[in-house]
């Protein structure tokens, strides 16, 4: 048990020590598929928060000082510890938020590790690449400083890794808030620091609440950015409190993401996976395609194939993270129904056979209009809605219909037409025909669904500031 993630946790990493928190609540962590008892986490609070950011400031100087070379082979030996320990991390995942154990190796912990070798290799080319020269300039990239990283629990370390990677690799010093539902792979995170002997304050892991450690963290003046993943309400509360000392902002925020689904689709495979990219997860993905755009002509073979497929993919299902999730897309089920939609397959309920465990059933809903709750709010759950188009416009106009953009989906024979839909979607990513996810691309929000972007170049970028250093004339 001592070499597993899954372990109780009675301190806090600060300064490169692990520190009785000054905060006194812990929390007990449940397995969602049994409700076993994993571990309790102690949480810190406010004061733990300040110190973390005092070790995190009185580190950065001498971080970004250190040539990039030296950073990315730190980074290099936490990635072969990922490694090395891959087959537990994904078994932790599991057992703490519930993904399905192939899904678990290779999202929730193949992608990261994936990721982390992508940003040494950007951070091994753009150092080679510095100063730029830009006419009379030489434009140099400087690291923004102390970031602070606030993290949810659908995808715990991916969404660790795709903050604090490019962030000490571009040279900044990180305090790190995991959600307190998730916290295993983090805490596992900082062992591995301490290990490869990451200089003391360079990451500081501190699990706490958000209303707590989070909001200290945003709110603190030595905080030269927050980077941010979790629900619009809170990104909300975020950019405001990291307003009152223009504090840099990335947002990664929730989504409603459209599939669209054209007249001469292959229509059994774009169904088929539309829907699974639906329920990833159990839907608590903020990628999720929980909107199906369809010919209206094609409505009634759409709705045939969802009542074929669903049962299968239910199967596969893992359970919601907890009692308040579950209860959470409940009620948004039964909404659905009282707003006058049309159950196609699911409801409410758990699936037969599986009552233990927070399951819930894969739900498909039709004759949804676009001003619905079910078709505008995220539920965070395998809840998607049909939706009816006549016209290739209005399913453009349907799919950019709701507040958020952030991923989306288009099928089709035509690729030209296709990748023209596409290209009309406002929403951070597309995928044309299934094609597959690109960590190298840049990953984020239009409208409500962010500030920024990760992953990439692009991810990496966020994480300097620039400085243009104009030169006299030669001979001046
Ligand atoms: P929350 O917004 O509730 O929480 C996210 C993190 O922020 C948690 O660590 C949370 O702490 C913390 N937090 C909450 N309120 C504040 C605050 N006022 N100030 C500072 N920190 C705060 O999201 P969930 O954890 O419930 O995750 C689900 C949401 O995340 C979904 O809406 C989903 O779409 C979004 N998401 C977006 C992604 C993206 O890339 N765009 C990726 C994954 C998820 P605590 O644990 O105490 O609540």
């Amino acid at each position: 048990m001592s070499d597993s993630a899954v372990q109780d946790r009675s301190s806090v990493f600060i300064d490169g020590a692990w520190v009785e928190p000054h905060g006194t609540e812990t929390v007990v962590l449940t397995d969602p598929a049994t409700g076993e008892r994993l571990a309790s986490i102690a949480l810190g609070d406010e004061v733990d928060a300040q110190l973390a950011v005092a070790a995190a400031s009185r580190a950065q100087p001498a971080w970004a000082a250190r040539g990039a070379q030296e950073r990315i082979e730190l980074i290099q030996r936490i990635r072969e510890l990922l490694e090395a320990d891959r087959d537990d991390l994904a078994e932790t995942i599991t057992r703490e938020v519930g993904t399905p154990p192939a899904i678990s190796k290779a999202v929730q912990v193949g992608l990261p590790i994936n990721v982390t070798r992508s940003f040494e290799q950007i951070a091994a080319e753009t150092a080679s690449a510095e100063p730029a020269r830009i006419g009379s300039s030489l434009v140099r990239r400087a690291p923004v400083g102390v970031v602070a990283a606030i993290t949810p629990w659908n995808y715990p370390l991916h969404q660790v890794i795709a903050k604090i990677v490019p962030a000490l690799l571009a040279g900044c010093t990180v305090v790190l808030k995991p959600s307190e539902l998730a916290p295993l792979t983090s805490l596992r995170l900082a062992d591995y620091a301490e290990r490869v002997g990451l200089p003391a304050g360079v990451l500081n892991v501190v699990p706490g609440r958000g209303t707590t450690v989070g909001r200290a963290l945003t709110a603190h003046p030595d905080v030269d950015m927050v980077s941010f993943t979790g629900s619009t309400a809170a990104g909300r509360d975020v950019a405001a409190a990291a307003a009152a000392t223009i504090k840099r902002v990335s947002l990664e925020l929730g989504g409603k993401s459209a599939s669209v689904l054209l007249p001469d689709a292959d229509l059994p495979v774009a169904v088929r996976k539309s829907l699974q990219q639906g329920f990833l997860n159990s839907g608590q993905t903020c990628t999720a395609w929980t909107r199906m755009i369809v010919p209206r002509e094609l409505q009634a073979d759409v709705e045939a194939l969802c009542r074929e497929f669903v049962p299968a993919i239910e199967t596969r299902l893992g359970p919601l993270i907890s009692e308040t999730q579950w209860q959470r897309v409940q009620d948004y089920i039964d909404l659905g129904e009282s707003e006058g939609a049309r159950l196609v397959v699911g409801g409410p309920g758990k699936p037969e056979g599986r009552e233990t465990g927070l399951y819930t059933r894969a739900t498909v809903f039709a004759d949804v209009a676009p001003t619905m709750r079910i078709a505008t709010e995220e539920i965070f759950g395998p809840v998607v809605v049909i939706q009816a188009y006549d016209s290739v416009d209005e399913a453009v106009a349907l799919a950019n219909s709701t507040v958020y953009g952030l991923a989306g989906g288009v099928w089709g024979s035509d690729l030209e037409q296709a990748v023209d839909v596409a290209s009309r979607l406002q929403t951070g990513q597309v995928d044309v025909n299934g094609a597959g996810f690109n960590h190298l691309a840049p990953m984020g929000g239009f409208k409500q669904s962010g500030v920024g972007r990760e992953l990439g170049e692009h991810g990496y970028a966020e994480y300097f500031e620039l400085s243009s250093i104009q030169l006299p004339e030669t001979g001046q």
